[in-house]
């Protein structure tokens, strides 16, 4: 059993929440949660504002983690590494965006916390794919926002091939403008 908090009904609190996840699936991982950000997309799937909640609904979509166990086809990540994952959790990887590597226009794209449960939980699974490795060095407990805020704005950096001597505006310094401030200025801008 997975233990969680899940919101039982839209604009309710967080409550503890038990669930059975049912067996891993070959390429999917379990995470062992050590942190979990808190986003805005968070507090709108528990208020059901997008008309796309399901509940009992277990947010979180900025985990950081140990891969606690893998499915028997799992090769891109090992037990016990430490990842990152964010909005997406899962994509067919056999379509054309999946094959070219914009696996976030899969047409089977599935969402951590729609139809699913997420992050705040000791543990949350996911296809290997979607399970970003963290490299050593970054602090664990403050990483979770780059896998949704974080790449929300660095996303952009790389499909606009902007250069180091672009000139590059961020309307709005806040939980995204501050990250995307910080990747431009590593980025020579
Ligand atoms: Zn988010
Ligand atoms: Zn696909």
């Amino acid at each position: 059993m997975i233990q969680a908090y899940a919101a039982r009904s839209a604009g309710e609190k967080l409550e503890p929440f038990d669930y059975d996840p049912g067996a891993l699936k070959d390429e999917e991982i379990e995470i062992d949660v050590e942190y979990c950000g808190i986003c805005h997309s968070d507090l709108s799937m528990l208020k059901n504002d997008w008309g796309i909640s399901q509940y009992p609904l277990v947010p979180g979509h900025e985990v950081v983690g140990t891969v606690a166990a893998v499915g028997d086809r799992v090769s891109m990540v090992k037990l016990g590494q430490r990842v990152g994952l964010g909005w997406n959790s899962h994509s067919c990887m056999h379509c054309e965006w999946c094959m070219s590597g914009d696996h976030n226009l899969c047409v089977t794209l599935e969402a951590t916390i729609v139809g699913r449960h997420g992050g705040f939980a000791n543990k949350v699974r996911a296809h290997q794919e979607w399970a970003v490795p963290l490299p050593e060095g970054i602090d664990p407990a403050k990483a979770g926002p780059l896998f949704c805020g974080g790449i929300t704005v660095f996303n952009p950096i790389v499909q606009f091939d902007v250069q180091p001597t672009s000139r590059v505006g961020v309307i709005g310094i806040g939980g995204l403008g501050h990250m995307a401030l910080r990747f431009l200025n590593a980025w020579g801008l």
